[in-house]
């Protein structure tokens, strides 16, 4: 048969890894197997899989299925993390749905030939699931069960540049476990062109320890990334940037979630925590603020606001966040952070739920440019004194 994959992730530049494994599974059965990004002309394929991630783009994997069947395809197949959780949206379609992973496909190591270019990084698991059940999490219904996976080192192209691995708890592993599994990455380090190591969904700080610190520290992490979903990991996450940074690392990503059972007030403190140690340790944290959106419910519009926030918090903080980066992070130092957020948390939610904080953000970037564009003339006019 002649099968198109069609990879729905928010970037070309992610690969579909479910898809590049399944892809995998389908060519040895004999199949012929392309990965695309859009629907293609009518009678190209026979079948068609589609894969989904986020439950708020629902109605673009709607609009697919529905071009698809337009174009005469009636044999498709969806799966992914939104078809698991709200299958019956997809069933209402008259397609096939596959809930989970596919245990067929997981035996096969991602056939990096369909992107049809030498991939960039590597993308491996050497666990799946999670040995906690967070209330915000799809991962205990979509992988409810926690287990290592032990031939992940195929997984890897031996010319990628880095390895991601996706393990949703790495740590989650007992400090025997852990051992074995840096032995084997830094085995593959030393065998393949892969140079540095990713470990893309956070480690979790609750479960580093100074010997499992020791551990990951003789792997090139870029960069280390950690999550500071709320206050339960108060503590434990400034311990676990304080442990690598004494470590040498210098690069931390911090996954900020919000708009769950949090308060604008404790959201700010975990923000701020992050510019805090960056100067504190001489780093760089960079903070990722991640909404948090019913994973159950088909919030079409994204409206969903969390209990102790407004509707005109949430679009006020977006307000200021974009306009002070331009990939929606904050990584500064604590002036900076400060100098756009406030240095108080009460004033941070009283200054996003006020009518006028798009003219604030706006003030303040173009003071930022003024200063910076006075700071250069300065500096040129040295040279040319010079
Ligand atoms: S620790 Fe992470 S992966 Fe595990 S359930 Fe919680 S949020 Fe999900």
């Amino acid at each position: 048969m002649r099968i198109a994959l069609i990879g729905l992730n928010p970037s070309k530049n992610l690969y579909p890894i479910g898809l590049l494994k399944i892809g995998a599974m389908l060519k040895d059965k004999g199949h012929k197997c392309q990965l695309m990004y859009k629907i293609p002309k009518p009678n190209e394929y026979d079948q068609i899989w589609l894969s989904t991630v986020f439950t708020f783009n629902i109605p673009k994997y709607i609009s697919y299925v529905r071009e698809a069947k337009k174009r005469g395809y009636n044999d498709i197949m969806v799966g992914g993390v939104a078809a698991t959780l709200l299958s019956e949206i997809f069933e209402k379609e008259n397609v096939e749905v596959h809930k989970g992973l596919l245990p067929e496909a997981e035996n096969y190591h991602p056939d990096y030939s369909l992107l049809e270019k030498t991939p960039d990084y590597s993308i491996t698991h050497t666990s799946r699931g999670c040995v906690r059940k967070c209330p915000f999490c799809m991962v205990p219904i979509v992988e409810p069960k926690y287990e290592k996976r032990i031939n992940w080192k195929d997984d890897i192209h031996r010319d990628s540049k880095k390895i991601l691995f996706y393990d949703n708890n790495f740590l989650a592993d007992k400090t025997e476990g852990i051992k074995e599994e840096i032995e084997k990455i830094k085995d593959v380090l030393r065998n393949t062109n892969n140079n540095s190591v990713d470990f893309n969904q956070a480690l979790d700080c609750r479960l580093l320890t100074e010997k499992k610190a020791d551990l990951l520290a003789q792997i090139p992490m870029r960069p280390v990334r950690f999550a500071f979903d709320g206050m339960q990991e108060d503590g434990y996450y400034q311990k676990a940037v304080k442990m690598m940074a004494e470590r040498g690392y210098k690069t931390f990503v911090s996954y900020v979630l919000y708009n769950f059972e949090d308060t604008p007030q404790d959201f700010y403190y975990r923000l701020r925590e992050s510019a805090r140690l960056s100067d504190e340790l001489n780093i760089n944290v960079t903070s990722f603020p991640m909404r948090y959106q019913p994973i159950l419910d088909y919030d079409k519009g994204r409206h969903y606001t969390g209990e102790h926030w407004t509707s005109k918090q949430k679009k006020g903080f977006m307000n200021i966040l974009n306009k002070q980066s331009i990939g929606g992070q904050i990584s500064q130092s604590l002036e900076m952070f400060e100098y756009w957020f406030t240095n108080n948390a009460d004033r941070f939610a009283k200054l996003i739920s006020w009518d006028k904080v798009n003219e604030y953000a706006a003030r303040k970037k173009g003071a930022l440019r003024f200063q910076k564009l006075q700071m250069g003339k300065i500096c040129q006019e040295k040279v040319i004194k010079r």
